[in-house]
């Protein structure tokens, strides 16, 4: 069997455009444009790659977009006052911290001070709260772009046997709330999973993940996922992104389980470009909410 590709880069032009018209619905209904601010402390390089691209998708969509750079000396207080003033900015709809931060900074003290009407990122604890309640405000942007390209191709977790490997607040264990409720905005097929949780800790990974119907990896170890790990026939979606000399890879062995798994997302060009869409849709549905 050689999987079918599930292809993101694609989806996320297609959901883009669909956004674009709503953005310039909202600008004709209030008269404003919708405004992400996003915060980049220091220099990393892949950040400032990251920070780019979103920028660049606001644009694509009728967005406005602003970066605000701080340099790699800022204090925590010096980044808190900066959060506050975009808190209390009107015309700022939604507000990105780009992680990492210094690892001098408490990243829960920084996320926390972010007003939860403007965490288009949803990591502030009320929305994690939310989210955990079966009602969210925002959807985390990676975890629904998971469930996007799922319910683009028409795959079912409902009742199926789904295996996250990774517990990180920003993607497994987000994701396995939204697959396990009782319910999704995306209709029946995208909830009502039965999940399973791995993480570093996990004894014989393999033997979990082999059971999977759908085996969701996001680990961050490039090409952890080999094909004896996947059950023939399994969805596999690869969240990871791992920078190697020879480019960008995934944390599944792409070339061994595209011959196991019925469908397979590409790294890069699966869940990458579909995690900027839900930032920009968050970002609109954030506007909305101040002009409710
Ligand atoms: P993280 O480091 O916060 O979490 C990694 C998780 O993997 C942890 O829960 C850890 O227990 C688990 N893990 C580590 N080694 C393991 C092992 N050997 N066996 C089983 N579990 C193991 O990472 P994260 O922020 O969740 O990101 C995971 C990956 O997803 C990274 O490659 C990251 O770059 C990528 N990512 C991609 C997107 C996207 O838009 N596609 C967005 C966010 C993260």
């Amino acid at each position: 069997m050689t999987a079918q590709l599930l292809d993101g880069k694609t989806l996320a032009r297609e959901l883009q455009d669909s956004m674009r018209e709503k953005v310039d619905r909202f600008r004709q209904r209030h008269g404003a444009v919708p405004k992400l601010t996003a915060v980049l402390v220091g220099e990393d390089p892949a950040s400032q790659v990251y920070v780019r691209n979103k920028q660049q998708a606001c644009e694509r969509v009728g967005l406005a977009s602003d970066l605000i750079r701080l340099d790699a000396a800022t204090t925590e207080d010096q980044l808190l006052a900066c959060v506050m003033r975009l808190n209390a900015d009107p015309a700022v709809h939604g507000i990105l911290v780009q992680l990492p931060l210094p690892s001098r900074m408490s990243a829960n003290r920084v996320l926390d001070a972010i007003d939860p009407r403007k965490d288009v990122d949803a990591f502030h604890p009320e929305n994690v709260g939310l989210l955990s309640q079966g009602r969210p405000r925002f959807l985390p942007c990676t975890p629904h772009g998971v469930l996007q390209i799922l319910h683009r191709y028409g795959l079912s977790v409902a009742g199926k046997r789904v295996v996250i490997v990774g517990r990180s607040d920003i993607v497994g264990r987000p994701l396995s709330l939204l697959l396990g409720a009782k319910d999704s905005h995306l209709g029946p097929d995208l909830c009502n999973a039965t999940v399973t949780v791995c993480h570093s800790r996990t004894p014989d990974l393999a033997a979990v993940t082999a059971e999977a119907d759908v085996l969701i990896a996001a680990i961050g170890r490039a090409k952890l996922i080999d094909a004896r790990m996947v059950r023939p026939g399994a969805v596999v979606v690869d969240v990871g992104i791992n920078r190697l000399e020879s480019g960008l890879v995934g944390d599944v062995d792409f070339e061994s389980v595209r011959e196991v798994a019925s469908h397979l997302t590409p790294v890069p060009g699966g869940i990458g470009p579909l995690t900027v869409a839900m930032l920009l849709h968050n970002t609109l549905h954030a506007a909305e909410l101040a002009h409710a």
